[in-house]
């Protein structure tokens, strides 16, 4: 019991904080309601955007900066463990525009000045399929892609074979909770399991489990729909950053056009309007993409918070920790995430500060 640690979710917020605890000798076993990487993870595109994203400034811009610091020896960990390769590239991404004044996204003051702004041509020499009509960009070197499908797989293996147990088809009414203490959890069908710590990591989801202390409308579903396509060579190697989509290669020719963002509660559908939309302006970004085969759609929900950041760490329960609300960012933030949370559990001091992290 004190050494044991029950995880509500299995995306990458709950399989990455359940491998690292499993990594520091606890027990742990994850409750998943359908198949580890159901939801919004394996929906992600995967890019690791700590710069396009966030600039330089605030929590979340260090938070998403320590966890790109953190990728490269996660993955090698990962591959190591697994052998599988979940395509991470440190490829950067091409921030494009087709106005003069170059898009500078989220940059701050500081960080533009690290950012070369590149004119068309430069543009063309990094992405030669880019439209010509592309007039200015910056390339953001530090950012990265990985596969999220191949990332999640290697995750639920990596923490398989270390010993976490993934109780799957397993939905978590309630977190159990005795003396103002979280025990345990309970289940639909009313089993309860106890240990020492609980962590929450339902994603979109995650006011609809009870006992929590969190608020309804806490975390609250956005959608994002994707398109993929495919050519049969590759035509990019960077991440494209456009106004109205970005582009994500895979290795071997797909392409993800990305996304929507939508609060529509929990409605699954990919719409008409959003693949015409998304096609367009990737065809507008990348010409020669009008002959790449069409290949599938879905649709997902990124885990919104009001101030746009993740509840991270101790909640006012105690026994209880958050890991949840990663909004646009989970792929980014998830190694951080798990360190994070490892520490809390542990009750050593956290590798980043977490007063930004909390309701
Ligand atoms: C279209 C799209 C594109 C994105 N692109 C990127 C990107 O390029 N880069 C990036 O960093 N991030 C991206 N994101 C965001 C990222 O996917 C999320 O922030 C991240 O996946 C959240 O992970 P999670 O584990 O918290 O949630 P999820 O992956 O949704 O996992 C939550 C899990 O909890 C389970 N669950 C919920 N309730 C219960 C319950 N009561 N009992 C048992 N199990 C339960 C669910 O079944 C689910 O498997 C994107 C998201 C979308 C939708």
């Amino acid at each position: 019991m004190s050494r044991s640690v029950i995880v509500v979710g299995g995306g990458i917020m709950g399989c990455a904080c359940a491998w690292e605890l499993a990594r520091h000798g606890y027990s742990v076993v994850v409750f998943e309601r359908s198949v580890p990487g159901a939801e919004a993870s394996s929906a992600a595109a995967g890019i690791l955007g700590a710069s396009v994203e966030h600039g330089e400034q605030g929590p979340l811009a260090r938070l998403a900066r320590e966890s790109r610091r953190l990728y490269p020896d996660f993955v090698r960990k990962l591959v190591r463990q697994t052998g599988i390769d979940p395509e991470f590239r440190e490829c950067g991404v091409l921030e494009v525009d087709f106005r003069r004044r170059a898009a500078l996204g989220r940059s701050s003051k500081r960080s533009r000045s690290a950012l070369r702004v590149l004119d068309g041509r430069a543009l063309r020499r990094l992405e030669p399929a880019l439209s010509e009509r592309l007039v200015s960009g910056v390339l953001h070197a530090g950012d990265a892609r990985v596969n999220p499908r191949l990332l999640l797989r290697a995750l639920h293996i990596a923490a398989s074979r270390d010993g976490v147990v993934f109780r799957t088809g397993a939905y978590v009414r309630r977190v159990v909770v005795e003396g103002e203490r979280a025990v345990g959890i309970a289940l639909d069908d009313g089993e309860v399991v106890r240990a020492r710590h609980v962590v929450v990591a339902a994603g979109s989801w995650t006011t609809l489990v009870e006992g929590t202390g969190l608020p309804a409308g806490a975390v609250i579903p956005a959608r994002g729909q994707i398109v993929e396509i495919e050519t049969p060579e590759p035509l990019l190697g960077r991440v494209v950053f456009g106004r109205r989509a970005y582009l994500v290669p895979r290795d071997d020719g797909r392409v993800l056009v990305g996304s929507t963002l939508e609060f529509v509660g929990y409605r699954r559908e990919v719409t008409a309007g959003a693949v015409r939309d998304l096609l367009d302006a990737a065809l507008r970004l990348v010409p020669a993409l009008a002959s790449a085969e069409f290949r599938s759609t879905w649709s997902s929900f990124r885990p919104y918070t009001k101030s746009e950041r993740p509840l991270i760490g101790a909640s006012d329960v105690p026994g209880l920790v958050l890991a949840t609300g990663h909004y646009r960012n989970g792929i980014l933030l998830a190694p951080a995430t798990a360190a994070i949370v490892g520490a809390v559990v542990r009750g050593v001091r956290s590798p980043i500060p977490l007063s930004a992290f909390r309701l």
